[in-house]
């Protein structure tokens, strides 16, 4: 986040694009798989006593945490939402049956609903990407799409100050580990025992 410019939405626009993530016009209906909401909204319980102001301005990225202990999966009926043996936490749209149950379950507020049918609602449809159908939830898959064809996430690959690093957790060798053993990062709400793979570093320097 300290590298993560407040004004920017290069990563969103990246991630919405490529996804075919429709654009209804109101916040009611939003259909989100990467946006930016201020810190208290995405650390609620964290301490916000005396923030400092750097923080409380700053808008701060929010998208699914692919849990290691996801919350959603265990509560979908149809397992439409699954976890992979790599970590991700998918969709697989075709057998979403819109209970939400798995909207209720997630506490990040990650996955948003299709109450209206999102194709008439693209502006242009990338050939890449399924396009979903009303009644349908959705949310950020890590690029799994492209991440299986040795590419880089969305997000990670169009962010000019290099603000997002993307990895493999399970690999005590990878840049990521490398980076979360020198710096001070947090999880959202670890307390719920859900672990996060989303970890946010507030400031530049090391431990
Ligand atoms: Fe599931 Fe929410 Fe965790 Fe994503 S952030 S894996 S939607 S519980």
């Amino acid at each position: 986040m300290a590298r993560c410019e407040s004004g920017c939405s290069d990563c969103i626009t990246a991630c919405h694009t490529k996804h075919n993530v429709p654009d209804f016009g109101n916040p009611k209906d939003e259909i989100k798989w990467i946006w930016k909401d201020s810190y208290a909204k995405v650390f609620p319980t964290g301490s916000q006593q005396f923030l400092a102001q750097h923080l409380v301005d700053k808008p701060v990225l929010s998208l699914c945490n692919h849990c290691a202990n996801p919350p959603c999966v265990k509560v979908c009926p149809t397992q439409a939402t699954f976890k992979r043996a790599d970590g991700i936490v998918e969709m697989d749209f075709h057998r979403c049956i819109g209970c939400r149950f798995c909207m209720a379950a997630c506490p990040y507020g990650s996955r948003s609903f299709n109450w209206r049918n999102p194709r008439e609602f693209l502006k242009q449809v990338d050939a890449e990407y399924p396009t979903r159908e009303i009644g349908v939830v959705e949310k950020c898959n890590f690029c799994s799409e492209r991440i299986g064809t040795g590419r880089q996430p969305a997000c990670v690959e169009t962010c000019k100050t290099q603000a997002l690093v993307f990895g493999n957790l399970y690999d005590k060798d990878s840049e990521i580990r490398e980076k979360l053993r020198t710096r001070v990062t947090f999880q959202r709400k670890p307390e719920l025992g859900t672990e996060p793979s989303v970890f946010y570093a507030f400031e530049a320097g090391h431990v």
